[in-house]
């Protein structure tokens, strides 16, 4: 589902906006509009500071990055922000990094929105696993070689429900390309549990950091040295695509060895 609306009886409306991984051309031309039609912005970290030049003069922002580390206070007080300027009758935009229904917190945000009575639409985006791909010059399913395409998170939030947790083994499947979002912190222990569920050690592993920025990065080797690459990424946004359909990226185009790194310039 892309896109949602309901009525409502409040006059404010709030448009989600996917800006892409970072690169200020990435965005869709809705959500460009939405942008230039907007009253209040909210932004956080990974949502292209760039794409605030388009908006209106006049337009206020209103800054919701990570605060002191403390993530569920920060999202209490966005949900609240959120319904505060809304009610206020204004078109709001929540710009959200990569596709704000990919690990962005989009299902609180928009529960609150409907507890309130507030109509809403969502606007997707690159998310980073599609960015990434397109930086490495790969595809993430093909036939043949990758029938599915999974995305999951490396990082879970401490106060997961029981039996709501990634289950590695069940991820664990040779036909499949899996693309990690938040996991260069925990890959070694990631490719630890996927090598006890009989993924070869020689499966060929990407981390792509910064896709589409002109500090992108991309780290190229396997599953077994997949610790050694996170460590060097470890810190900066960065996604990481393991399976047979990573085998095609651009690095390996080149020479041999299992471990080089390649920094494209922004074009
Ligand atoms: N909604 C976002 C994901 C937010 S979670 C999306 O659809 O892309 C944040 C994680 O996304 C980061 O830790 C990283 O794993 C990934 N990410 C976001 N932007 C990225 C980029 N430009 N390059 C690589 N990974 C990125």
């Amino acid at each position: 589902m892309s896109l949602v609306m309901f009525q409502s009886s409040s006059a404010g409306f709030v448009t989600f906006v996917g800006a892409g991984p970072g690169a200020a051309d990435l965005i869709t031309l809705r959500g460009l509009r939405a942008l230039q039609q907007a009253e209040v912005v909210l932004h956080d970290d990974l949502a292209g500071r760039d794409l605030l030049e388009n908006c209106r003069p006049g337009t206020e922002f209103v800054y919701v990055g990570k605060r002191s580390g403390c993530h569920s206070a920060a999202q209490e007080e966005i949900n609240w922000l959120l319904v505060a300027h809304a009610r206020r009758g204004k078109r709001v935009v929540r710009l959200k990094g990569g596709d704000p229904s990919v690990f962005g917190r989009l299902g609180e945000e928009i529960q609150v929105l409907r507890a309130a009575e507030i109509a809403y639409e969502i606007v997707p985006g690159v998310t980073a696993a599609c960015a990434a791909a397109a930086a490495a010059g790969i595809s993430l399913t093909q036939r043949g070689v990758a029938s599915t395409a999974i995305f999951t998170t490396g990082h879970e939030s401490e106060n997961k429900e029981r039996g709501r947790s990634v289950d590695w083994s069940a991820l664990a499947h040779p036909g499949a390309t899996l693309c990690v979002y938040m996991g260069t912190r925990r890959l070694g222990e990631i490719a630890q549990r996927l090598a006890r569920q009989g993924i070869a050690a020689d499966t060929p592993l990407l981390i792509v950091s910064y896709a589409s920025r002109p500090n992108q990065a991309i780290r190229a080797g396997t599953l077994a040295s997949a610790a050694a690459l996170a460590a060097e990424a470890e810190d900066t946004p960065s996604l990481i695509i393991i399976g047979e359909a990573a085998a095609q990226h651009r690095a390996s185009f080149a020479g041999t060895g299992s471990v080089r790194e390649i920094a494209h310039a922004s074009r």
